[in-house]
């Protein structure tokens, strides 16, 4: 990519970054904002999970998903345990949900759950970053020592610079979760552009574990345009849901999971 491509691409590159991975309506947002720009027809490239346009393609079907095949520092990973750095200035992460209005989309990638307010936040070794948006993975992406998990939920955050900050939830199956039941009971079947707001509000809170301990490290969205530069916290304990509310998300998504990526020169650390 020739630097005057860059300085042209690069306003779009982070409107893409802000929409975080699975947001296809909110990139699409992001580019409507862009009008005039060239750029904006490439967002629209198809990419999906299955056969031409699967992830081993996704590099292929646009200039700006490049980093999909070259990146470094690509995600989702296998965490291997025994590999993993326990490091003692690492504190766990400081999750401050409250129960909020959210809008609920099928983006033809997953079902993805929008926030209307900015009072959702974590905090990570001093930085503050504001929840955007959550959904699901089926089965998860990440893999720890090399197995999957269910399913897995990605909170996407971002903070003042517009850095992401995804924290991610492995679900296995077990007990209903009641909560998620608010969502589940909604949840747009086909593709839709507009959100469904649920009746009342929704509290996060209840699809985190008790035990906030995570693990670490520096990754990429795992959709196009896989961007890196994103912080990765992956929960250690799992969390469960029932295999009907797990067998209702892979009714529309039999499956939406970027295989894992090469570790490369990156390690991956645990909090205290
Ligand atoms: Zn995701």
């Amino acid at each position: 990519m020739t630097k005057g491509l860059t300085r042209v691409l690069f306003p779009i590159m982070i409107l893409s970054m802000v929409a975080g991975c699975g947001s296809e309506k909110a990139v699409d947002k992001a580019v409507e904002k862009q009008e005039t720009s060239p750029a904006k027809s490439v967002h629209k490239a198809h990419w999906s999970y299955e056969g031409d346009t699967s992830p081993e393609h996704w590099a292929e079907l646009d200039q700006l998903f490049t980093t999909c095949k070259v990146g470094k520092a690509q995600s989702p990973i296998n965490i291997l345990e025994d590999k993993v750095k326990d490091v003692e200035s690492l504190s766990p992460i400081k999750v401050e949900y409250s129960p909020s209005k959210v809008s609920i989309v099928n983006n033809g990638h997953t079902i993805q759950a929008n926030l209307n307010n900015s009072n959702n936040k974590i905090t990570l070794e001093g930085k503050t970053y504001t929840l955007q948006q959550f959904h699901f993975h089926l089965p998860s992406e990440h893999e720890v020592n090399g197995s999957h998990a269910d399913m897995e939920l990605h909170f996407v955050h971002k903070d003042e610079e517009g850095k992401l900050a995804v924290l991610s939830v492995l679900i296995t199956k077990g007990a209903e979760n009641a909560e998620l039941n608010k969502i589940w009971s909604m949840i747009p079947a086909e593709e839709n552009e507009e959100g469904v707001e649920i009746e009342g509000d929704f509290d996060m809170n209840k699809l985190l574990p008790a035990d906030l301990h995570s693990f670490r490290y520096q990754g990429s969205l795992t959709t196009p345009p896989c961007t890196e530069g994103v912080q990765w916290i992956v929960l250690e304990s799992p969390v469960p849901w029932s295999a009907e509310q797990i067998n209702k998300f892979k009714a529309i998504f039999p499956h939406d999971n970027r295989p894992v990526q090469p570790l490369g020169a990156r390690e991956v650390d645990t909090d205290n």
